[in-house]
């Protein structure tokens, strides 16, 4: 190519998905699979949501509500937040995207976890800002060295609450200790994509934190719990000086009608999200208690997946359950050789994938 390509989409390392079904039987002609690797819900949709898209096919001619004023509205009424302070994304990626264009100018730094959600290092890099990654320490969120590593430089910090890929939480103290040490001009964005699976009460809950004076952007999603990964919606919670900022840059028609429409609908879905979460729990209690008794370490976790260390090669290891119709992560990417990442599946998946892993690593 005779293009020139700025360095820093180069140094973009491409984003790896977990494998999907229709991959893993056109390329190893596995039947029969189940996918545990991308943290979805395994029941499905919600049937609200599914019920509502029925009634708006007939407008599919039409462009969306670019100002999704429904599930603004919606969001605003549940969450007790003014609907000035709320933007929709197409995904919460999407928001990420949206801050780091609007925010962030060729040499600022961004500070983050590592390893934890790729898109941040990925939507820094590719507005020329730099990523400060700063490891975490017994697989939690180091919060002292990431305020330690702002300097002059940083416009933006990232958290991952519960964080994706190790599952551990912030505990309310350490949140508010952790902000008094944190420069006003720099803002915090608490990743909270896992955080209706939270089962420890002391984790904390980050929107009662998002005022005016203070640039702290909430990012939800309703790819998870909500079960609508497939259609691309999230959400921010921020001040409404930054949301003005964001909509400056964001795409006029960014959330299509069918997310919007399901989004708004799954919202009033309490009784699926009360059986997804009583699904999770008990899958986790059921695989945790499972690898116990063969005595497989893995860790405690605040979300819907689990790491499982299986003491050697974990690529190996993803193979091998990978030709049993099991997609898995494998962590070595992530730092963690002997590792791998789990969701937690339906009850007889969950079931499948432990006999599974007992075969394959012959226990
Ligand atoms: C899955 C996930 C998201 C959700 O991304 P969407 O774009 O909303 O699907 C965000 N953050 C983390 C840490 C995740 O694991």
């Amino acid at each position: 190519m005779k293009l020139k390509i700025p360095d820093a989409v180069l140094s973009i390392a491409p984003y790896v998905p977990g494998k999907p079904i229709s991959a893993l039987e056109r390329e190893l002609g596995v039947v029969n699979s189940i996918k545990l690797a991308s943290n979805e819900n395994p029941i499905g949709p919600s049937p609200l949501a599914l019920e509502a898209l029925q009634t708006v096919f007939d407008g599919l001619n039409r462009y969306p509500d670019g100002g999704a004023y429904d599930l603004v509205h919606k969001l605003s009424e549940k969450l007790g937040v003014p609907p000035e302070k709320i933007v929709i994304g197409a995904g919460s990626d999407d928001i990420i995207g949206m801050l780091t264009r609007a925010l962030l100018l060729p040499g600022d730094q961004a500070v983050m976890p590592k390893p934890s959600f790729l898109m941040y290092d990925i939507m820094v890099r590719s507005a020329s800002a730099e990523p400060v990654c700063v490891p975490l320490k017994s697989l939690a969120i180091d919060l002292e060295e990431m305020a330690a590593r702002i300097s002059s430089k940083t416009r933006m910090l990232f958290l991952t609450n519960p964080n994706n890929p190790t599952g551990t939480g912030i505990t309310k103290t350490d949140f508010e200790r952790f902000l008094e040490n944190i420069p006003e001009e720099v803002v915090v964005v608490v990743d909270e994509a896992y955080i209706e699976f939270v089962r420890d009460p002391d984790c904390v809950e980050s929107i009662g934190y998002v005022q005016a004076e203070r640039p702290i952007v909430v990012l939800r999603t309703f790819s998870k719990a909500y079960g609508l990964a497939g259609l691309r919606v999230g959400y921010g919670i921020m001040p409404e000086d930054m949301a003005l900022l964001l909509h400056r840059v964001r795409q006029p028609f960014n959330v299509n009608t069918l997310a919007q429409t399901a989004a708004t609908a799954a919202l009033d879905d309490h009784d699926f999200l009360e059986q997804t979460l009583n699904l999770v729990h008990a899958g986790l209690d059921y695989i945790g208690r499972r690898l116990d008794e063969m005595n497989i370490k893995h860790f405690p976790t605040q979300a819907n997946f689990l790491l499982v260390d299986v003491g050697q090669n974990a690529d190996e290891i993803y193979d091998r359950l990978l030709r049993k119709g099991l997609i898995v992560r494998s962590m070595t990417s992530y730092g963690f050789p002997h590792y791998i990442r789990v969701t937690v599946g339906l009850p007889e998946e969950n079931k499948r994938f432990v006999d599974a892993l007992e075969d394959v690593l012959n226990i």
